[in-house]
């Protein structure tokens, strides 16, 4: 079976004080990094879990609604830091990247899609749908800017439908159902939904004993998934549907109680950042 090569990386991160993601009281304020995950396929190639910030971040912050954006989550990053250049300095092309996986449509989750010209796109359905038509202030309010997205966006993509999820693997409990998306096993999308409509996490078959899951933003640290702690109820505010973050936080607390050896990755958690040797 399939080995996948992973490498994590940041984009920039934003501050936000600690209180608002761990419901405490601390002021302490916190460093939340934007991570994007290489994963090398040995016959596929170059793939990306989502893209960080990238050139389209820079170009929307000279838009209202990008500077509103940048406003109310004030973003340090600058254009050495995208995917892009981050590859190139790997030896990856840009045009070398066929595919990559959306986890869902936030800005800071999609902003490096325009920068890779040959990549097709996976995502669910269902979380593009939510955003597709949206533009303005509405987007703003699902934390999307439609200026990152790239013009043949559509016609680059292969959405997950509904009928593409299965039975997992016992393995993989308690997520139950998952869309195969390379047809080895190789990278297994699941459902993470509350915080976004539509959101996907992967589980990553990669090279030693244990698959990875990359989680996204079903919780924002590992302190989250390890301790159940829910975000503050401003943060709520944002999510699509608290009730099912909480189940979905929920699957991620048993995932870890029964497997504490399978690493569960948010995508934007500090403490992931230093095991995967990140400097912010
Ligand atoms: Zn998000």
């Amino acid at each position: 079976m399939s080995e996948v090569r992973v490498t994590v990386m940041e984009t920039g991160y934003c501050v936000h004080p600690e209180h608002v993601v761990l419901r405490n009281w601390r002021p302490r304020r916190m460093q939340f990094p934007a991570m994007f995950t290489l994963l090398e396929h040995p016959t596929r190639g170059p793939i990306l879990f989502d893209t960080g910030y990238g050139q389209g971040y820079l170009d929307a912050k000279r838009q209202l609604t990008g500077r509103i954006y940048n406003a109310v989550t004030p973003v340090t990053t600058s254009a050495d830091r995208f995917a892009a250049p981050q590859l190139q300095a790997r030896g990856i092309e840009p045009r070398d990247v066929e595919l990559i996986v959306a986890s869902h449509f936030h800005a800071d989750h999609v902003a490096g899609l325009a920068d890779f010209p040959r990549a097709r796109f996976v995502y669910l359905r269902s979380a593009w749908q939510d955003v597709a038509r949206l533009k303005g202030l509405r987007a703003l309010g699902k934390g999307f800017l439609p200026n990152l997205i790239p013009k043949d966006f559509e016609e680059r993509s292969d959405p997950i439908e509904e009928h593409a999820f299965t039975e997992l693997a016992p393995e993989f409990q308690p997520f139950r159902r998952g869309a195969d998306l390379l047809g080895d096993g190789s990278l297994m999308a699941v459902p993470l939904p509350g915080h976004a409509v539509g959101q996907i996490g992967l589980f990553v078959r990669r090279a030693g004993p244990t698959p990875l899951l990359l989680a996204a933003d079903a919780c924002w640290t590992s302190r989250s998934f390890r301790e159940s702690i829910m975000p503050s109820n401003i943060t709520r505010l944002l999510f699509d549907s608290t009730g099912e973050y909480r189940q979905t936080l929920g699957l991620l607390t048993e995932l870890h109680q029964r497997r504490p050896e399978l690493e569960i990755l948010p995508s934007h958690c500090t403490e992931a950042a230093t095991r995967h040797q990140l400097s912010l």
